[in-house]
C-alpha cells in the first residue's frame, strides 16, 4: 500500500499501528515478528507456544532413543 510521506507524519500512532497488522496465531496469541523466533507447522504460521506443544506431542509419540542402542538391537537380530 503506498501511502504519502506528508500524509503518513500527520497520522496517529494507532492509525500507523493498523497499517501494519500483527499476525496472530489460531490461539489467539500475537506471533513475534522477529525471524528467529517464527514457527510454522505444515507451512502454517503458529506461535511458538503452539509449535513446542505439538513438538513435545510428537517427540512423546516417536521418543529419541540413543541411536547406539537402536544399531546394537538392530545387529543382534
Ligand atoms: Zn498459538
Amino acid at each position: 500500500m503506498a501511502i504519502l510521506a506528508e500524509k503518513f507524519m500527520k497520522m496517529s500512532l494507532d492509525e500507523i499501528a493498523r497499517l501494519f497488522p500483527s499476525q496472530k496465531c489460531e490461539c489467539g496469541a500475537v506471533m513475534e515478528e522477529h525471524p528467529d523466533e517464527q514457527y510454522a507447522i505444515s507451512g502454517k504460521p503458529v506461535c511458538s507456544d503452539c509449535y513446542f506443544s505439538a513438538l513435545g506431542k510428537e517427540i512423546e509419540r516417536h521418543p529419541i532413543y540413543n541411536p547406539t542402542r537402536i544399531a546394537r538391537s538392530r545387529l543382534s537380530r
